[in-house]
């Protein structure tokens, strides 16, 4: 009880975000009360809107403002390619690298039977009534390179063969076990070219 309550309140509250601990969190509780009451007001309003009126895409599961998402309405884009990824900042990583123009699905998480995840647990089911529904000639599998990621793109490969819609897998220039999120625009440009068949 070293803090007058409202300040032990935004230290709680910044600590429950990730990556931020006790100093920290004490750091930023203190520049609140530095910083101008409207820029706190907009803050905090910023905080409520993202979380309101964000939600998952109904077609790929990418997070969105408006649903359909702006990129499965996009018409310029190729319908016939399908990316597989498992969460929105991947989709962003994707975006960055400016030499993608297909459609993407976003998982949502991936499959880790060591945690309890399995595949009921991430946005497969929608993936498939897209693959009935849609015109899609190849589903790119860039679910990151960790256990769990390769777990899963095997999952989905095995799934989609029947239908005979192409699945690849990006592969050259990703660091095993790395994140997509983290990876430079270059490093990701050569994992899609270097992308294989499974
Ligand atoms: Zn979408």
């Amino acid at each position: 009880m070293y803090y007058p309550e409202p300040i032990s309140k935004l230290i709680d509250s910044f600590m429950k975000l990730p990556g931020i601990g006790p100093k920290t969190a004490a750091r930023l509780a203190f520049f609140v009360l530095t910083m101008k009451e409207e820029d706190v007001l907009t803050f905090s309003k910023s905080l409520i809107d993202a979380k309101r009126n964000l939600s998952y895409c109904t077609v790929c599961g990418n997070i969105t403002d408006v649903d359909p998402c702006h990129i499965c309405t996009d018409k310029q884009r190729d319908a016939s390619i399908i990316c597989v990824v498992q969460d929105t900042k991947d989709v962003i990583a994707m975006e960055k690298m400016r030499d993608y123009n297909g459609l993407y699905h976003v998982l949502q998480g991936a499959i880790s039977p060591m945690d309890g995840i399995g595949p009921e647990d991430i946005n497969v089911a929608s993936l498939l009534v897209r693959l009935q529904s849609e015109t899609v000639q190849e589903l790119i599998l860039a679910t990151n390179s960790t256990i769990e990621g390769e777990a899963t793109a095997m999952y989905i490969s095995r799934l989609v063969k029947p239908s005979g819609i192409r699945t690849t897998r990006i592969a050259h220039g990703l660091p095993v076990g790395g994140d997509l999120e983290y990876a430079d625009e270059v490093t990701l440009s050569k994992a899609m070219e270097g992308r294989r068949e499974l």
